[in-house]
């Protein structure tokens, strides 16, 4: 197991923030992670854990130990006719996965491509893109619980999942580790997911007929386009959550912003754009210093090079304070804050 001392966290954060923390903790493998619980600077005096770094918004200072999960690997475990079941650890890298699962004609998760992180995050914030959920490839995952150091099998149910989120980003925040995933993959190559956005219009464009192989290069040449390559412009993606709220929230919201758009939800309730939101409250390519909302999509906060962590959240605290002042729709993050208070 490797320690580093007052290490700069920069190259490990898709913000590319500055934070120095002052022990960070690279586990190869699940020894890692036992001999780290165990170990007096480990877990006890742990401020982070983290895998790709591309869900995170740092302090500049991390007073305290930071673990980076980088154990990987895939197994097939089960292999039917219609399907297979799948092994994933936990560091390794998601889209390198999907492109593993499409190389084999195992669909189920094609939509989610070039989702920056790793596998063993996947299910924390329930990730989803393009009309695709993963907690709809997931079949359990295996979990180290700190307060016993045990490993337990958890059912896709026990997860809880929803939109953007799970268990592990609510009851069981911090209180443990998922170890790898096991995902069901189809081979059915009529189960697609073209419904979204321009996804068709891609494929057609590219001449190609819907497959998961041009599915995934019609997100990829999508996602290209519209997102900021964190290699070259700092960001987390989506910085906020899009709003659920009621029926009844909505026709009121309506009668004094018509043209609002609103997607149905299976639950009844409708899901506000949080990009349209802060686009119409002036903010899409608006900076402050080096702290910013993306010109191309309104949602993303963004490093334009030397930003704080504490500029880009006072930032994102600006934008929230006015969307609230004209719709009255209190935006949540949906990255996760790293030693910044939650207003
Ligand atoms: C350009 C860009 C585009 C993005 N697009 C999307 C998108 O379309 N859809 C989407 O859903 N997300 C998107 N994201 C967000 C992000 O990629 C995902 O949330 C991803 O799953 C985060 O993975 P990570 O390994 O980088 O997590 P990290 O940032 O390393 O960690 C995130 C959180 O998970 C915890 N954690 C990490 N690993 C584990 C583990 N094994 N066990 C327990 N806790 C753990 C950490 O403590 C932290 O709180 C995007 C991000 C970027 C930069």
């Amino acid at each position: 197991m490797r320690i580093q001392e007052n290490i700069n966290l920069k190259k490990y954060n898709t913000f590319g923030l500055n934070c120095i923390a002052e022990r960070l903790f690279h586990l190869e493998d699940e020894v890692d992670l036992v001999k780290y619980h165990q170990h007096p600077n480990g877990y006890a005096k742990q401020r982070l854990l983290f895998s790709g770094g591309s869900n995170l918004l740092l302090c500049s200072e991390i007073k305290g130990t930071v673990a980076k999960i980088e154990w990987n690997g895939i197994k097939i475990i089960k292999e039917t006719e219609q399907d297979v079941l799948v092994e994933v650890a936990a560091g390794h890298s998601w889209h390198a996965f999907v492109l593993w699962a499409i190389d084999r004609g195992f669909g189920g998760i094609e939509n989610l491509s070039l989702i920056p992180g790793h596998v063993g995050t996947a299910p924390i914030q329930n990730i989803g893109a393009y009309g695709v959920e993963v907690k709809n490839s997931i079949e359990s995952l295996r979990y180290y619980r700190w307060e016993t150091g045990e490993i337990e099998i958890l059912s896709n149910k026990i997860c809880d999942f929803g939109y953007r989120t799970s268990i592990f980003k609510t009851q069981w925040r911090d209180k443990g580790v998922i170890l790898s995933v096991n995902f069901k993959l189809t081979k059915d190559k009529h189960n697609l997911n073209t419904q979204y956005g321009s996804v068709i219009d891609e494929i057609h464009k590219m001449g190609e007929l819907p497959s998961i192989l041009s599915i995934s290069k019609a997100i990829i040449s999508i996602r290209n386009n519209k997102l900021p390559d964190p290699k070259v412009i700092g960001n987390s993606g989506s910085f906020f959550k899009n709003p659920i709220i009621s029926k009844n929230t909505l026709s009121e919201l309506k009668e004094k912003h018509k043209d609002i758009p609103f997607y149905d939800q299976e639950n009844g309730k409708v899901k506000l754009s949080a990009g349209w939101l802060i686009e119409m409250c002036g903010w899409k390519g608006k900076t402050h210093k080096d702290a910013g909302m993306h010109d191309k999509q309104a949602l993303v906060l963004v490093n334009h090079g030397n930003a704080t962590g504490e500029e880009l959240w006072a930032f994102a605290n600006h934008v929230k304070e006015d969307v609230y002042k004209s719709y009255k729709i209190k935006l949540e993050p949906e990255v996760n804050l790293i030693g910044l208070s939650n207003l």
